[in-house]
């Protein structure tokens, strides 16, 4: 199957409980923000630019248990920021498990190999002398790391070990050039294959998460599920990038760009994503047919962000993952209280501007779930995707994954040496290569590599 019995069972079971009390808004997935400070700073997020990535601002951890207890969705998607600089990941992730929630652990992937070598530490000694030596010979650990794991003391008392309901869900959006590129720091990508095969050879599940933007390539997006389908990643979510406010103003003033040069508009969301059912025959990606054929163009969805909320230090974040009219301090109040009528796209028309090009899976993907636009065969459709066979990819083509810094193209430096230049400034076409992709990027020469974020975890 696509995702495993027990969880799809939960999410179906979820569905039909409020479809038969005639619930008329409920909470599929919560997206929780316990924190936004993050170690990168990736060119299009809005969220270390929209709220304070102070480390004092995080949600306490009683208050993030409450909120998965407020919104009762069955799916947990811990986000921020990178969740993994929360000093209570660990105690987080377990009382989701004890609440038997399914938990996503979004993460950029800087911070996972450390955090399970922490588990290594608590395994018994013949278990953890046989991961040793297997994460040894693929280099994924090295001497000192095998020492460390093998005196076994841990700061923590919790650990994150591996569950069928638990994912890693890692930040992946493209190739090691272009990803490298998008999260504005050369080695992540190197770094996230690293921590996504130690993952598999300690049992964990790995999905990862693909935003598209204008300049993605669709090869970009095929080489990568390619590349990830020979790792033993287990799913992918992909959605567009469009213009939401937070990212366009760091669009504008960060980087000194028009967004138009980087977002998606609905017709272009719709040329990149022309093939992704096929996609869906040879790679297993998450979410419904019904969101696919919304995203291919052969469909319109209005949106349902009520059912993917997001929660953070300021409370129930209205309306929607992206975009921010005001904070409730419960799902509720939240719910009674916007006018969800005032937003999306509808028979062609954006009910609000900000709307006009979003496509996203926040807003979207739970329509199809839901059956808001109910088309015939749609459930059974829904049904046969969710509850058939997991595709298995049997290609052959060789991807040159490490297309970027590993074999010389090192752009930031080309980069930075550019803004220089310039005085200081960030420039327009700053990231000159071979490669002419995303020359609408630039580096901010601040780029926080933050070390201080580093020891806190
Ligand atoms: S990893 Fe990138 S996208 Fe994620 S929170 Fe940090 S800066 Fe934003
Ligand atoms: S369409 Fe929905 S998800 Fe997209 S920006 Fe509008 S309210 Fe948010």
């Amino acid at each position: 199957m696509r995702f495993p019995l027990a969880l799809t069972l939960k999410i179906t079971r979820h569905i039909l409980k409020h479809k038969i009390r005639r619930t008329p808004k409920f909470a599929m997935v919560l997206q929780l923000e316990p924190l936004h400070t993050c170690n990168l700073t990736c060119t299009g997020c809005g969220r270390i630019r929209e709220y304070s990535t102070d480390l004092k601002d995080m949600m306490s951890l009683e208050a993030c248990l409450e909120s998965t207890e407020d919104c009762d969705a069955p799916m947990v998607s811990i986000c921020g920021g990178e969740p993994l600089i929360y000093p209570e990941i660990e105690e987080l992730v377990n009382g989701l498990r004890s609440q038997k929630r399914i938990i996503y652990i979004c993460t950029n992937g800087m911070f996972m190999r450390r955090k399970m070598k922490d588990y290594m530490k608590t395994l018994p000694l013949t278990e953890k002398e046989s991961f040793i030596r297997k994460l040894s010979e693929e280099n994924l650990i090295n001497e000192k790391d095998a020492a460390d794991i093998r005196k076994g003391a841990t700061k923590k008392k919790d650990v994150i070990a591996p569950s069928k309901w638990l994912y890693w869900n890692v930040h992946l959006d493209g190739l090691e050039y272009i990803h490298d590129l998008i999260v504005e720091r050369e080695g992540v990508f190197r770094e996230c294959v690293d921590a996504m095969k130690m993952a598999k050879i300690l049992g964990y599940q790995v999905a990862t998460n693909t935003t598209v933007y204008k300049e993605t390539e669709v090869k970009e997006i095929e080489g990568m599920f390619r590349f990830l389908a020979d790792l033993g990643v287990d799913g992918h979510t992909i959605s567009p990038g469009y213009d939401y406010d937070a990212a366009k103003k760091d669009m504008s003033k960060r980087l000194g760009k028009d967004p138009e040069e980087f977002f998606l508009t609905r017709e272009m969301t719709r040329q990149k994503f022309a093939g992704i059912q096929e996609w869906t025959k040879h790679f297993n990606i998450f979410g419904t047919p019904v969101y696919h054929e919304f995203l291919a163009g052969k469909r319109e969805l209005t949106c349902t962000a009520w059912a993917i909320p997001t929660r953070n230090i300021r409370g129930w974040k209205a309306p929607c993952y992206l975009m921010t009219a005001g904070h409730y301090p419960k799902y509720q109040e939240m719910l009674d209280e916007v006018d969800w009528d005032s937003y999306g796209v509808v028979n062609g028309e954006a009910k609000d501007p900000r709307c006009e090009n979003c496509m996203v899976h926040c807003g979207y993907d739970p329509s199809g779930a839901l059956g808001t636009n109910y088309q015939r065969g749609d459930n059974w459709k829904n049904i046969k995707y969710n509850f058939g066979p997991k595709p298995e990819y049997r290609g052959t083509e060789e991807v040159q994954a490490f297309n970027g810094v590993s074999i010389g193209k090192g752009h930031l430096a080309e980069a930075k040496a550019a803004i220089r230049k310039n005085g200081g400034t960030p420039v327009g076409a700053s990231c000159t290569s071979e490669k002419p992709v995303l020359s609408t990027h630039s580096v901010d020469e601040t780029n926080p590599v933050d070390s201080s974020t580093d020891e806190a975890i």
